[in-house]
């Protein structure tokens, strides 16, 4: 009988507010996304800090037991509570610095519930994606339509002639964590068709 090689651990970079957000459901999703990211053998990639629904997330993760990377400035360290707990932490100068460990540290991408920090480091790596500076995927986890508004205006985008469809079809997008974790993890693994996760 042929084992069937284990698949690969993966590491993704979670982007997140770092304030708690007005409604208790942001922090229980960024609590289950760290979580299932641990019970799924994976690694968290993120901004570092204890502040917000960052902190909430890493927290999640090292209690289930799993490996968590954090990438903060120097000067950040304070405002966004730099974490002390983590499987390693990485004090670095500058934020492109941060975003450029982040990247490559990751096999996808995610965004939770957040502001514009949260929001231009998901534009960046989806931009990236778009000029074929990686083939890393990437989601938006939109928990309790927080993003509804984002994803009208992105579809105006593509209407307006600004952004091509298949362009705007690489955001994976779900409204629960383990639906998109799924996803990601598949895309990163090689899967191709999205229509698969429908058998799921
Ligand atoms: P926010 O969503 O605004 O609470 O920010 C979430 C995270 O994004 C924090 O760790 C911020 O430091 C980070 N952030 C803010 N601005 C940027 C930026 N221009 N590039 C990358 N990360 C950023």
């Amino acid at each position: 009988m042929t084992q069937q090689p284990e698949p690969r651990p993966i590491s993704v970079c979670v982007f997140c507010g770092s304030r708690p957000g007005e409604s208790a459901q942001f922090a229980a999703a960024a609590r289950d996304t760290g979580t299932r990211i641990a019970l799924l053998g994976w690694q968290l990639v993120y901004g570092g800090g204890r502040a917000g629904l960052m902190g909430e997330l890493a927290d999640a993760t090292l209690a289930a037991g799993g490996r968590v990377v954090g990438v903060i400035p120097q000067s950040l360290m304070q405002r966004e509570q730099g974490h002390p707990g983590l499987s390693e932490l990485h004090v670095v100068q500058t934020m492109h610095e941060r975003k450029r460990l982040m990247a490559e540290h990751s096999d996808a991408f995610m965004a939770l519930p957040g502001g514009i920090g949260t929001m231009e480091e998901l534009f960046e790596v989806w931009t990236w994606r778009q000029l074929g500076y990686h083939d890393k995927p990437l989601g938006l986890l939109n928990i309790a339509g927080y993003y509804d508004k984002l994803l009208d205006f992105i579809e105006d985008s593509v209407a307006g002639r600004f952004l091509k469809r298949e362009h705007s079809a690489l955001l994976q997008v779900a409204s629960d964590s383990a639906t998109l974790l799924q996803r990601l993890g598949r895309l990163a693994l090689g899967a191709t068709a999205p229509d698969d996760y429908s058998s799921t």
